[in-house]
């Protein structure tokens, strides 16, 4: 059966000193072996961190480059971060899309380098307001998945995590409500179905995010298709943040 995950997205937040003390705490924290628990720190503390706590707490990285090295100043490559043991990598976040401008073709590149270095990615799809308003949620996200994610085969998928993250959620307060999120997330596993198989389908894990938080996380966890999150502004704190660990647990 899939995999329950907690995972929180940094970001370009924390100093060192406030980073080191809260991967400390998720750290000490007491496990529960069917959960796994992430976080997705800014580059320049990897190294530090998964000496510290790689035994305890997965640390994986928020971007990659596809081209292994060269002449591209201020990235970073997936054979780079793989260097320093870096095993999970969000691909796709919805900031790297419309602020960095990252297009379907640079994720498909960065899909297939990532798993072909051995990664775990956590591929990010999701609608802007006005698609959803506009009712074409659905075909965004296909659309999203087919021309960055659906080249990889059956056998490439189990290196892949899902995460629906509608970008009007994302950062807002506004959390997508458990039906429209469990609505999505049925539909993905659809399209999983659809495109490789059954087995597929049901072992492939599909976070959700999107002002995700302690008050709503049981909700959205307990959800058949939704099996666990991907936590921006909540995952800066650890209470806030092993709340959702503990909503996990219960859902
Ligand atoms: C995110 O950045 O992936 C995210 C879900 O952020 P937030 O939880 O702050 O909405």
């Amino acid at each position: 059966m899939r995999e329950k995950i907690t995972a929180g997205n940094w970001k370009m937040n924390l100093s060192w000193e406030e980073a080191n003390n809260l991967a400390n705490q998720l750290a000490k924290q007491p496990k529960n072996v069917e959960e796994l628990i992430v976080v997705f720190s800014p580059n320049i503390y990897l190294k530090s961190l998964i000496e510290a706590y790689g035994d305890h707490l997965i640390i994986g990285a928020q971007n990659g480059y596809s081209e292994d090295s060269g002449a591209f100043t201020g990235e970073v490559s997936f054979k780079q971060l793989r260097e320093l043991e870096v095993k999970h990598v969000l691909i796709g976040h919805s900031e790297r899309r419309d602020l960095f401008h990252e297009t379907d073709l640079l994720l498909k590149k960065k899909v297939s380098k990532a798993v072909e270095l051995g990664f775990t990615i956590y591929f990010c799809c999701g609608e802007h307001l006005e698609e959803r308003d506009a009712d074409l949620h659905f075909s965004v996200i296909e659309k999203q998945l087919n021309n960055s994610l659906f080249h990889l085969s059956e056998a490439q998928f189990k290196q892949v995590v899902i995460a629906y993250e509608p970008v009007w959620a994302i950062g807002t307060g506004k959390t997508a409500s458990t039906e429209q999120a469990e609505e999505m997330h049925a539909f993905i596993r659809s399209l999983l179905q659809k495109k490789y198989s059954e087995k597929v389908a049901v072992s492939t894990s599909i976070l959700y995010g999107g002002s995700c938080k302690a008050s709503n996380a049981q909700d959205l966890f307990s959800q058949p298709n939704i099996d666990g999150g991907l936590i921006g502004g909540a995952s800066l704190q650890c209470a806030d943040f092993s709340a959702i660990i503990e909503a996990q647990k219960i859902a």
